[in-house]
């Protein structure tokens, strides 16, 4: 694990409602109609059920149980251990 890490200019508190969270792995589906993608909690990138190839956009990676957040396959890597997730099979 980097040791800066816990500096890294993604993260802003998002330890007071991600930490220790349980996590899915799993295809983006949008929540509605209009709502058709979130972002990364942490970088911001993009996730898009009608995926295309663009920068900074991905239709897979982490949620919340209730797919309210999300996080990028990335940024899990780089903070799993610092905010200790448990990933959960779909
Ligand atoms: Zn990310």
């Amino acid at each position: 694990m980097n040791k800066d890490i816990k500096n890294d200019w993604r993260l802003t508190n998002q330890e007071t409602y991600l930490m220790g969270i349980n996590l899915c792995y799993h295809k983006y589906k949008q929540p509605s109609e209009k709502w058709n993608h979130d972002h990364c909690e942490f970088c911001m990138k993009t996730f898009m059920e009608d995926y295309k190839e663009m920068d900074n956009c991905t239709n897979t990676g982490y949620s919340s149980l209730d797919n309210y957040y999300w996080i990028c396959e990335e940024c899990f890597e780089d903070f799993k251990d610092l905010f200790k997730w448990v990933v959960t099979k779909e």
